[in-house]
């Protein structure tokens, strides 16, 4: 037998959690894998739908971008925001499943699902961004994502915003074999600042669905550095040295590291032609 609540806030809902209640947000991972028998519901289920608290994209004072955990994909897709200062996040939202995955679907959940082909990891990653929690903790992408379904919170502690830094332009690119309801094979996104001279200031690059989590390409990053757009071609060669990739159901790892430098090599092309917009 499942129990199910939800409480109308995050102080009420912080005690359920830790006397083991399960969170739950649109249910798009954890209700959809108990439906399909992947794995059971949990006993105790505390919703988070009426946490207002947890809502909203707004700019801060600092031009940082602030995004409530219960945000949706759709409320990413739709933001104007989000579309013109952090691209990839829109690019990365835009294929989640089908508009009713990505109307339901949230930012918290596909953080704490921690997928290595979850859509919004590689993008935060590129913009530096953190998580903060309920308990008060900030913790990096790169810190919150430690395996594949494992992620640093602590027992009943909630991802309750995404803090994202003003930043360079930025893109979002993943190979799938159809263009809705698929799931990453390879993807990557990128983020870029030019000078006027067309040198590369800043460069920052991250992988989905190759490795354990989703992660950054330090030697993709250092070639970039300083160098200009002619030579995307061979620092996404070097891309595949952040990767590990698995064989499962969607492609052999031989597959996925064959393509690593094409999307790679796709989202920087991307960002690029952003930056010079
Ligand atoms: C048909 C279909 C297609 C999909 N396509 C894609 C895709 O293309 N790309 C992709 O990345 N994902 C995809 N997904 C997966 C899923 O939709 C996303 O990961 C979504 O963002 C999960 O959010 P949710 O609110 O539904 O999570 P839930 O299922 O509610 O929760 C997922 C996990 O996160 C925990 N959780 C939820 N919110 C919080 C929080 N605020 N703090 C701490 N823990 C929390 C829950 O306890 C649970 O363990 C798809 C799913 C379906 C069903």
């Amino acid at each position: 037998v499942t129990t199910f609540v939800a409480p109308a806030t995050v102080a009420e809902a912080l005690p359920l959690l830790a006397a083991g209640g399960t969170a739950v947000a649109g249910g798009t991972d954890l209700v959809v894998a108990a439906r399909s028998g992947r794995r059971a519901l949990p006993p105790a289920v505390v919703s988070l739908h009426r946490l207002d608290e947890l809502r909203g994209i707004e700019r801060s004072g600092d031009g940082s971008l602030r995004i409530g955990a219960l945000s949706t994909h759709a409320d990413l897709e739709r933001s104007g925001l989000v579309r013109s200062g952090w691209p990839a996040l829109a690019d990365a939202a835009v294929l989640v499943g089908s508009p009713a995955t990505r109307n339901v679907g949230t930012v918290g959940g596909n953080l704490a699902n921690a997928s290595p082909a979850m859509e919004l990891g590689a993008p935060l990653l590129v913009h530096q961004a953190r998580v903060e929690t309920s308990g008060g903790r900030r913790l990096g992408i790169e810190e919150l994502l430690v395996g594949p379904g494992r992620t640093a919170l602590e027992p009943g502690e909630l991802i309750a915003h995404v803090v994202v830094p003003a930043s360079a332009a930025s893109a979002y690119v993943r190979l799938e074999y159809r263009r809705a309801m698929e799931i990453a094979v390879v993807g990557a996104a990128a983020a870029l600042a030019v000078d006027e001279a067309g040198r590369i200031e800043e460069a920052r690059v991250a992988l989905t669905a190759v490795a354990p989590t989703c992660v950054r390409a330090p030697a993709v990053e250092a070639a970039l550095r300083e160098a200009t757009a002619a030579v995307f071609g061979d620092a996404a060669e070097l891309a595949a040295e952040a990767a590990s990739p698995i064989s499962d159901v969607r492609a052999s790892d031989r597959y996925r590291r064959a393509q690593i430098a094409v999307i790679v090599r796709r989202a920087l092309e991307l960002a690029h032609e952003r930056v010079c917009m």
